[in-house]
């Protein structure tokens, strides 16, 4: 079969309800799933029963209300279409309720204190924004149904919920932008996103030899290999065939669920890879984004690999992350971020971007927050991926236009991108941007998006999705409450977009993010730089963060603070596994190998000291010397670690818990990181328990 046929053959799209539900029925869902709305019990009834007719004729047995709860992942409770049998027989169902609603036990999952575990209900309940799908596990073929996931009192206790109703959010907003450009067709502005995900393999049988890699997803330890990434052989190199094998199963399984997987390509890091889809509706886009991650998984599982999504796994080389690529764009057709020929004179579009600017500005520490997890901690500021810090890369075009802005209130001209010769006569000649590329910024213009490039790899990427919308939607709020007013519009557009440049100016780095001068600059413009993930959490409960989520009914009070509570506990309970972790391989791996070398080399000692009295045995004792030391370092780290977690792991205020797992577990951790480490190098390998970064990074 060919792409065409198999794509979307699992998915339960618009045209799949189109041909199976009758005419009024298909009228009533479409409403409400473009405009909002809910639609009767009766007709939930029909959908149903269409729906399990078409899952059973996919070989389904089972479906689930497929959810994402405040883990980062997805989950998901198997229920059979079976009935009670009658006279030895059943019959296969799915009610309007059960596809409506579930209430799945909710008391397992993060809810930050917003509900204590005698009140355990919540409540699942159908996204008809996204449509279901089945998937092809071992477990059998599984109907799956979007669904968001709240409390008993109506708490959000997921990512999806937020994430819609900050879409319903900026799109109010933003037609309140395109109104005031005599835009009266428009019904509705999507924010639509394209998320590229970069991804490590490693062989399966070397991952099962790394109890590192089990437990925690990254490398604890590890030297350096020889060769790293610096002959830059690996960006864009030709795919190796295993892994080339890999990813034509990966995106075979990807269209079969409707997800437009489409570039595919090596990464910088040996061992790693990219993989982008064709944008789409932002809800949509982070349902497939799970799917992704999680099919990526699955399918390196039959080639004998496995799928590294973490974000660093592996010291030394880079880590990976996922470009958020958002725009906004009306029902109409038309890309609010869409610059045009002539920027300079692009009203509504210099509007958008001084609110942008504005909002970037205002909620930077807002945006850091939402791209915080543990793994990013690792990745963040470290010469590889964005900086710490939120800036806005606009290119030399529009920093240009802004430029002129700033200074004279208004942009006259703009540069224009120009003819490139590469001075081979049978190569013609090159139409060349008016902007370069920017590969260091956290939030980069490009062409008629920006790229939101901060964002680790294994997170979902509904929270920051939801941070942006919310954050533009209130400047473009403010700036639609000021001008719908105006008197001469014209005039008073131009002096708010002229204010709003002025005022946020300082967000617009173009040069080098990776640069230490850079830090410097950040700290005189007064920019945060919020540097681990423990940093960013009081962004959330600030008066600012409460007012704006508050406004918009994104979050209440208590579920901002029920969210701060999660990511402080996420953040000390992972850092707790991999301290565990680090002790038990520290205790069963590394000490007894290198004590094992320690009395190979004594009795090498031994053995040629007293065959030959006289012969030189210096460096065999130098490395014995090494080794001891190195030995007593280890153990020494390793017995503070397990005192140290102890006495942590009985703090009872979890934003205390959290700050002393990263100020005083974490640099112990790198102790016992570094001794062992010198010992890898110094240790014979045939004794070494584990595989090495080479074997690791170079044998996939
Ligand atoms: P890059 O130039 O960063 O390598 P591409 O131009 O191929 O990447 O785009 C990267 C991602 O951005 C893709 O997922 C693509 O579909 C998405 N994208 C392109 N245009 C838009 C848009 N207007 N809004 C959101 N995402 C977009
Ligand atoms: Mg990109």
């Amino acid at each position: 079969m060919g792409i065409a046929d198999i794509f979307g053959s699992n998915v339960f799209s618009e045209n799949v309800m189109r041909e199976r539900l009758p005419k009024k029925v298909f009228a009533e869902v479409k409403y409400a799933m473009d405009n909002g709305g809910r639609i009767s019990m009766e007709t939930a009834d029909v959908v149903a029963a269409a729906m399990k007719d078409w899952a059973v004729e996919k070989g389904a047995t089972h479906y689930t209300h497929w959810f994402q709860p405040l883990t980062g992942i997805t989950a998901e409770k198997h229920d059979s279409f079976i009935t009670a049998p009658s006279e030895g027989r059943t019959i296969l169902q799915l009610s309007g309720k059960q596809l409506i609603m579930g209430e799945p036990d909710a008391s397992s999952f993060p809810s930050g204190g917003l509900r204590s575990t005698h009140y355990a209900r919540g409540y699942t309940a159908w996204d008809m924004t996204s449509p279901a799908f089945v998937k092809e596990k071992s477990a059998g073929v599984i109907l799956c149904i979007p669904t968001v996931f709240v409390s008993y009192t109506g708490e959000a206790l997921d990512q999806k919920t937020p994430l819609l109703k900050s879409m319903a959010v900026i799109s109010e907003q933003a037609l309140r932008i395109v109104r005031l450009f005599g835009n009266t067709a428009a019904k509705k502005v999507t924010s639509f996103l394209g998320p590229e995900q970069e991804y490590f393999l490693v062989d399966r049988e070397k991952y099962l030899k790394r109890r590192d890699l089990i437990y925690t997803g990254r490398t604890l330890f590890g030297a350096p290999a020889p060769k790293g990434q610096e002959l830059e052989d690996q960006y864009f190199g030709v795919i190796r065939e295993r892994v080339g094998a890999f990813m034509a199963d990966l995106n075979r399984e990807l269209w079969k669920l409707g997800i437009p997987a489409t570039t595919q390509h090596n990464e910088v890091a040996p061992a790693q890879h990219e993989l982008a889809p064709i944008y789409t509706v932002a809800n949509i886009a982070v349902d497939q984004n799970q799917l992704t991650m999680e099919t990526m998984k699955r399918v390196a599982t039959q080639h004998g690999l496995v799928c590294l999504l973490h974000e660093k796994p592996y010291a030394g080389v880079n880590g990976s992350g996922k470009h958020n690529n958002w725009s906004l764009g009306t029902d109409t057709g038309e890309n609010l971020l869409e610059p045009g020929d002539s920027p300079d004179t692009n009203l509504q579009f210099l509007l958008v971007l001084a609110c942008i600017m504005q909002a970037v500005d205002r909620h930077a520490d807002l945006l850091r927050e939402s791209a915080a997890n543990v793994g990013n901690d690792q990745r963040l500021g470290a010469q590889e991926a964005p900086p710490a810090i939120i800036s806005i890369f606009l290119g030399t075009q529009l920093e240009d236009v802004v430029d002129q802005i700033v200074e004279n209130g208004v942009a006259t001209s703009h540069l224009k991108g120009s003819k490139l010769d590469t001075g081979v006569a049978t190569v013609p000649l090159l139409n060349k941007d008016a902007t370069d590329r920017n590969r260091t910024s956290p939030f980069a213009f490009t062409g008629n998006k920006f790229e939101f490039r901060m964002v680790g790899s294994s997170d979902s990427i509904a929270n920051p999705t939801t941070t942006l919308n919310t954050v533009v939607a209130e400047a473009f709020c403010e700036a639609a409450d000021t001008l719908e007013k105006a008197a001469d519009f014209e005039t008073e557009c131009k002096h708010y977009i002229a204010k709003l440049m002025k005022e946020h100016r300082r967000i617009i780095f173009n040069g080098n993010g990776y640069s230490d001068d850079w830090v410097a600059e950040a700290e005189r413009r007064g920019l945060p730089n919020l540097r681990c993930m423990v940093d960013t959490v009081p962004a959330l409960t600030t008066d600012k963060a409460v007012k704006l989520f508050e406004k918009f009914h994104i979050f209440s009070r208590a579920e901002l603070s029920s969210r701060a509570e999660i990511m402080y506990e996420m953040y000390s309970k992972t850092v707790n596994i991999e301290a565990q972790t680090m002790i038990h391989m520290a205790g069963k791996h590394y000490i007894p190998a290198a004590i094992n070398f320690s009395a190979r080399l004594g009795q090498a000692i031994n053995a040629v000291s007293s065959a030959c009295p006289d012969g030189d045995v210096s460096v065999q004792r130098s490395l014995l010397n090494d080794v001891s030391r190195l030995l007593h370092e280890a153990q020494s780290a390793k017995q503070g670690l397990i005192s140290e977690s102890e006495r942590v792991n009985a703090m009872t205020d979890v934003c205390a818990m959290a700050r002393a797992f990263h100020d005083e577990i974490v640099p112990v951790m790198a102790r016992l990181r570094s001794a062992v480490d010198e010992l890898e190098l110094i240790v014979d390998k045939d004794i070494w328990p584990v595989p090495t970064y080479g074997d690791l990074m170079f044998e996939v």
